[in-house]
């Protein structure tokens, strides 16, 4: 997967350096070592910490567990991203994430670094006072190395708003008298956190599905009938019709995206299948979306998975493997769960239309190669999954101003956002031959290299 992001980031430069309007100043063996002192900055990090945290359990037991915070580039602002809870995260993995960041930031011109962190744990596995320790302990060994002006983490996958508010605390009593709103985001509303931040990522996958497939379609009408681009032909082709669309996964951004389609009346949607750790659900005629949310909140974020606990809420669906939401005949995938989960060996099965990636990396390089061939258009995780960040810079700034907007503020100004950067690619994508993730990988690169460029950093 590292890979994946390094050749994406490596054939962006080589597009730029054959491209004339860009940085013309640079020319002959200047551009070129320019260009090699790009691909060095680019592809590696910054810093990797790591660390092992020191951790007595209730059991009396002491555990050392592996913990990462990979700073991968700060050109444009104080590094970062989330730390994510999971028993497979792993070094690779973390420096590949922060990197995603540093991309998604510069995609959506958020000021900030790509930072990314881990720890190597199953949350399920702990108590909550053993979380907590290890939270603190966390901010403890990377106490110096975070903060509001040089790396502000966030929740990923198995942490969030908990985790946020006691880190932040642990982060305000060992720097007594300075600042530290701002050195966390993510953080509960009571704590400093920002409204609407916890839905921000599900809206967002959403907000950028409906904005491609309704609001732009229908404006840029002339552009995509006049071009023979084949994934232009693809979205023409929903032109107009309700979509199905199926949601592997339902923690926070999953869920958020099922109930924005289920709500939605833009495009007349249904969500026909869900799926979580456990099961895919698949109602051919639409989920009731908001019962199966509820049922998730009374039952610690799992799905129903007998036909009584389905009876029991009064919703009707198929329960089957929770694989099978992948190769369902709709019209929209939306994966927001891991990575890696259309790979070489079941891309074949996959039949949706649109891919869309709530999670980050969930497709690899053969997988997204294999579809893109076939027209399919798969919507990148740095375009479509900024909505987190996104509200995490409202947070940050908010923090800063002490002064707080409201949900309906908040969730105006992520729109806008996010709708200036579809307004900036998909002319570009639906105008020539690269998939979409190419087009983002193009713009974000150039910024990042302009940038470095006129700081000096590239002799
Ligand atoms: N973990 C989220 C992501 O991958 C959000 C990061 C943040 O809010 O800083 O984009």
């Amino acid at each position: 997967m590292i890979s994946q992001t390094r050749d994406i980031v490596q054939k962006s430069l080589d597009a730029l350096l054959e491209d004339e309007h860009f940085l013309p100043e640079l020319q002959g063996e200047a551009r070129k070592q320019s260009f090699t002192s790009l691909t060095a900055i680019l592809s590696t990090p910054n810093h990797i910490h790591k660390s092992f945290l020191r951790v007595p359990l209730e059991n009396g037991r002491v555990d050392r567990i592996p913990a990462f915070r990979v700073q991968h580039n700060n050109a444009l602002g104080p590094y970062k991203g989330g730390i994510r809870f999971h028993e497979m995260v792993n070094e690779d993995e973390v420096v590949n994430l922060a990197s995603l960041m540093t991309l998604k930031n510069s995609l959506h011109d958020v000021p900030f670094g790509g930072g990314k962190g881990g720890i190597i744990i199953n949350p399920r596995e702990y108590t909550d006072k053993e979380l907590n320790l290890i939270a603190k302990k966390y901010v403890q060994y990377f106490s110096d190395v975070i903060g509001p002006d040089k790396d502000i983490p966030a929740p990923d996958m198995g942490s969030g708003e908990r985790e946020m508010d006691w880190m932040m605390a642990e982060y305000k009593s060992i720097h007594p008298g300075y600042p530290y709103r701002g050195s966390f985001t993510g953080k509960s509303v009571i704590n400093g956190g920002s409204l609407g931040r916890r839905e921000a990522t599900g809206k967002g996958v959403y907000f950028t599905l409906r904005y491609m497939m309704h609001d732009f379609i229908k404006n840029q009408k002339n552009l995509l009938t006049k071009t023979d681009n084949v994934f232009a032909k693809t979205a023409l082709n929903y032109e107009n019709k309700p979509l199905t669309i199926s949601v592997q996964g339902f923690g926070n951004v999953g869920s958020v995206a099922a109930l924005e389609a289920y709500q939605s009346t833009h495009l007349q949607n249904k969500v026909v299948a869900v799926s979580d750790r456990n099961v895919t659900l698949y109602n051919a005629d639409g989920l009731d979306i908001p019962a199966l949310v509820e049922f998730t909140m009374r039952n610690k974020g799992d799905l129903p998975v007998t036909d009584d606990q389905l009876k029991e809420i009064d919703v009707k669906a198929d329960i089957s493997d929770r694989e099978d939401v992948l190769y369902l005949d709709v019209d929209v995938l939306i994966l927001a769960a891991l990575e890696d989960q259309i790979h070489k060996d079941n891309v074949e099965k996959v039949k949706a239309g649109i891919i869309v990636e709530g999670a980050n990396a969930p497709v690899t390089t053969e997988a997204d190669e294999f579809l893109s061939d076939k027209g399919i258009i798969i919507v990148p995780d740095i375009l479509a999954n900024a909505g987190g960040v996104i509200v995490s810079y409202f947070e940050w700034l908010q923090g800063r101003e002490t002064q707080f907007y409201s949900e309906d503020e908040v969730f105006k100004l992520l729109f806008e956002k996010m709708q200036t950067t579809l307004d900036t690619v998909l002319p570009q994508f639906f105008g020539d031959p690269f998939p979409l993730r190419q087009n983002c990988y193009i713009h974000s690169v150039t910024k990042l290299s302009t940038i470095l460029y006129r700081q000096g950093k590239l002799y």
